[in-house]
């Protein structure tokens, strides 16, 4: 009390006298600052003051933006310097969509990205195999569909080939889809008779009704519920992997859409020991058919304990629709590949509704993972609702992934305050891309391919992430697709609905400021100014002036979360 009254005097004081003038670095001349970064190209995400040279920090907030003579003044003798050596700072990135226990164990596992077909496949599984001889199973993801041909399903014969005794199981690179050999069908119980559970599908030969290895959606959960549970301290240290690979990417905050709300007592042992450097906004995920009593009891404990800078529980996540290259994902019209399908919602709207409605009620931030155009029009439907119902205002709920879109709605994210959460690297214009997404959905669907840029034109708030382990979280890999829509070899030359192509800038605030005003955070985080977090990074090149096609290699040099340093590249 006596210090606080203190202080009230000298600060009256310090107004008489005319200390306080217009820049922040005069006014806290007096206090020195516990870091400093100088000699930067500091691009600030705020309209006031888009660039400046230094940042000066105390504690675990940013008290300083300026000019190098200006922010010089707040170094003392303990002050720790930084120099930037002319290079880009930026706000700390935020990965808007995430699985990150998911993520965090994925990097122990097989990783059949970028596989060229099912014989590379093959190699790379052999190849793990023998380096694993020790673990019952063998477990991994990252394939994809376009991997296997026209069929673009993988099939269980290409496993049983090389582990006839050992038990496979492999998640497709979206994690809608997974793999397994016979020898896991088997020791899941899984035969001809086995039923397909809602909203799931065990693929089976047309022939013998026998299945193939392919499950699709909740048909997965046959074969997981008996892989053997990692220990907790297995999980403990995936996840300090996993924190570790975000800060060297320049995260400083990630926005989980599932498999972490059940962990949240992790991320608090984390905490206790120091070793949370990665800030962690965490949804619950809501399974259908409907909000059961002890969801809302889950959720309701999770957000009263958890509810600072650190850890934040205050979302909750629904799924109402698969994905495109599965059929799965919800249409308006049948696919064009397969008139006979149109996907349908994992939740009969009714419940949907009800739920979103309740949720909306007690101040919970929704996120709704739609990729089909009828996904995504149900869920802009249940906002709407919900909103005229409770009369809620800036509750900001979230649509995440939005592959496809009916013309009509790309206006309806600005109208109804609807944040559209994308994941850029999704919309890599590979041959999954290219052969299965589109035939899928056609030329005029896919003309509409991730509207990124119509969204945003027509007021909606982009924020942006990548949904790990479905692709790297390495976000230069998004920002460049987000401004080429090309691959990293320049294909298609024009680039992929080329329409759809965002400026650096507008890429950059989907991953800074779009991405705290997505989580509700932008008065912290997000940009570089005073009062805020000192979330911040120095990176190796200066992606405003790069070259398009050279994004992508841009590498982090220093990552500072909360005033301290968590990250710093080997000096070179
Ligand atoms: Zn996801």
């Amino acid at each position: 009390m006596k210090t606080h009254a203190l202080r009230l005097v000298l600060q009256t004081l310090a107004l008489v006298l005319g200390a306080s003038g217009p820049s922040e670095a005069q006014s806290s001349k007096a206090v020195p600052a516990d870091t400093i970064v100088l000699h930067g190209r500091v691009y600030t995400e705020n309209a006031k003051q888009p660039r400046a040279q230094a940042v000066a920090i105390r504690g675990a907030k940013i008290v300083a933006v300026g000019s190098d003579a200006e922010i010089e003044k707040m170094r003392a003798v303990g002050t720790k310097v930084i120099d930037a050596a002319g290079r880009l700072v930026l706000p700390g990135l935020v990965d808007s969509h995430i699985h990150f226990m998911d993520g965090s164990q994925s990097l122990g596992r097989v990783n059949l990205e970028g596989a060229k077909d099912a014989s590379d496949i093959q190699r790379r599984l052999r190849e793990y195999a023998s380096n694993h001889s020790g673990d019952s199973w063998i477990l991994g993801r990252g394939w994809n569909y376009a991997m296997f041909g026209p069929e673009a399903l993988p099939h269980k014969k290409y496993l049983d080939e090389i582990f006839p005794n050992r038990p496979v199981f492999l998640e497709g690179y979206d994690g809608h889809t997974y793999w397994a050999n016979s020898k896991a069908l088997a020791l899941a119980g899984i035969t001809r008779e086995t039923p397909d559970p809602p909203n799931g599908a065990i693929v089976r030969d047309p022939k013998t009704g026998e299945a193939t290895g392919a499950l699709k959606e909740s048909a997965q959960e046959l074969v997981a519920k008996i892989v053997p549970k990692p220990s907790r301290a297995e999980k403990l240290a995936a996840l300090r992997a996993g924190i570790k690979w975000a800060n060297e990417h320049g995260i400083t905050r990630v926005h989980s859409a599932g498999g972490d709300f059940e962990e949240l007592d992790l991320y608090d042992e984390l905490r206790r020991h120091g070793d949370l450097t990665l800030r962690f906004y965490i949804a619950y995920f809501l399974n259908p058919p409907r909000l059961r009593p002890q969801d809302l009891e889950a959720i309701e404990n999770g957000r009263k304990k958890y509810h600072d800078d650190w850890i934040d529980a205050g979302a909750v996540k629904f799924m109402v629709d698969g994905v495109v290259e599965s059929h799965t994902a919800a249409m308006l019209e049948p696919y064009t590949d397969d008139p006979s399908i149109k996907g349908k919602l994992f939740w009969e709207p009714s419940n949907y509704k009800a739920a979103v409605t309740e949720l909306d009620k007690r101040g919970l931030q929704l996120f709704t993972h739609a990729i089909g155009e009828y996904g995504v029009q149900s869920a802009l439907d249940a906002y709407e609702n919900a909103e005229n119902l409770n009369h809620t205002r800036d509750r900001r709920p979230r649509i995440e992934h939005i592959e496809t879109i009916a013309p009509a709605d790309i206006s309806r994210f600005g109208k109804l305050g609807v944040i559209a959460s994308m994941q850029p690297l999704h919309s890599y214009p590979n041959s999954n891309a290219l052969n299965v997404w589109a035939r899928n959905v056609g030329p005029e669907r896919a003309s509409r391919a991730w509207s990124w840029k119509s969204i945003s034109d027509a007021g909606g708030r982009l924020t942006f992430g990548s949904d790990w382990p479905v692709v790297t979280l390495n976000p230069w890999e998004g920002v460049q697709t987000a401004v080429t829509r090309q691959t990293a070899d320049g294909t298609p030359e024009a680039g992929f609905v080329p329409g759809q192509r965002l400026t650096v800038a507008q890429t950059i605030d989907g991953y800074t400021l779009g991405a705290a005003f997505a989580g509700h955070r932008e008065k912290w985080e997000g940009s570089l100014e005073p009062e805020k977090l000192a979330d911040l990074i120095i990176v190796s090149q200066n992606v405003f002036e790069t070259v398009p096609q050279k994004l992508a290699e841009t590498r982090v040099l220093t990552t500072i979360v909360g005033g301290q340093v968590v990250y710093q590249a080997d000096a070179k």
